[in-house]
């Protein structure tokens, strides 16, 4: 594929090689990287199930992996240089890389392409039961891991940061531990609360949960509101109850959707199979992780989305009747 000509090229060279002593000369494989997450959130195993679809491919030739990564503002990051060809990104690092606002100022990303949503992402604050924390400004002066630079969480955690006028000095401390260390810092009583913007049941916040005595608080009151009315992808969600340890009922907070991502430049075939792959085989993919429970093919790719539809993805999407 284009943007991986040299790796690619050196792989196919060594397969013509053994080819040659072997069999007929194989139909060239292309390669793809999709960009996830840390390996106990639900990002990891969306590009792990979207791969497994697609290495299942006959005829397609693709040969598809989804390495862990630091998460959705990487992701962009990573398909921007051509390291990733598509990658999961929340909805609101979406909408800020390809229209430059937020952390991405100024720098509109205009090759950014979107592929579809998946799975809605809340929120999550989770705090130690012994930290003294039951609202969100009992964060002040806490220990809060706000998230490692490049995770989604960490993005989404400094709009709030900056609706109340918080710096990482209101914190005693502000750690930016990935998403896969927290349970086990917050178990270890090394913080105070855990913030993840992440889908619904995950690994991350059941391993905090069944480790230490942890809740998740509430976010709300007049920042949250402003946030949610400020912007148009962020929008009041519920975490609800009974999914976790000790956190029996329905927790308000807001959120967003995660969404699938690509580059124009990433060729129209390899994202045409991609999505085909997917939809043809929906009942398998929703299978594959509790949070796709909901999902609607229709809906998917024709809502919270910023970014114009890639054109192998609309290609298939017009083939189904889902769009014009
Ligand atoms: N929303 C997180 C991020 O963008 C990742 C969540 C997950 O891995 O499921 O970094």
């Amino acid at each position: 594929m284009k943007r991986h000509a040299f790796s690619a090229a050196a792989f196919s060279g060594a397969l013509l090689g053994a080819a040659m002593f072997s069999s007929p000369v194989m139909a060239q494989e292309e390669f793809i990287t999709i960009g996830t997450g840390g390996q106990t959130g639900v990002y990891y195993v969306v590009g792990q199930s979207v791969c497994r679809l697609v290495n299942r491919l006959e005829d397609a030739n693709i040969k598809c992996n989804a390495p862990s990564t630091g998460g959705s503002v990487a992701n962009i990051n990573g398909i921007k240089s051509g390291e990733l060809d598509m990658g999961v990104v929340q909805s609101d690092v979406q909408y800020q890389a390809y229209n430059g606002t937020g952390n991405f100022e100024d720098e509109p990303y205009e090759e950014l392409r979107a592929v579809f949503r998946v799975h809605g992402e809340p929120l999550t604050l989770l705090a130690r039961a012994d930290a003294g924390i039951e609202t969100l400004d009992d964060l002040e002066g806490k220990r809060v891991n706000i998230g490692n630079p490049g995770s989604g969480q960490r993005n989404t955690m400094e709009v709030v940061m900056e609706a109340k006028g918080w710096t990482e000095d209101t914190f005693s401390l502000a750690s930016q531990l990935d998403a896969a260390e927290q349970a086990a810092a917050l178990a270890d009583n090394n913080v105070d609360a855990m913030v993840y913007v992440v889908g619904h049941p995950n690994g991350s916040i059941q391993e905090a949960t069944t480790t230490v005595d942890a809740r998740l608080i509430p976010l709300n009151g007049e920042a949250i509101d402003g946030i949610v009315e400020e912007h148009p992808y962020y929008s009041k969600s519920v975490i609800p109850g009974g999914l976790y340890k000790g956190n029996p009922d329905d927790v308000d907070t807001f959120g967003v959707a995660a969404t699938f991502v690509s580059d124009a430049d990433t060729s129209e075939e390899v994202v045409y199979q991609t999505v085909k792959a997917i939809f043809d085989n929906f009942d398998r993919f929703k299978r594959l992780h509790p949070a796709f429970e909901n999902l609607d093919p229709q809906e998917m790719v024709t809502s919270g989305l910023s970014a114009p539809l890639h054109e192998g993805a609309a290609r298939y999407y017009r083939e189904q009747g889902w769009i014009e």
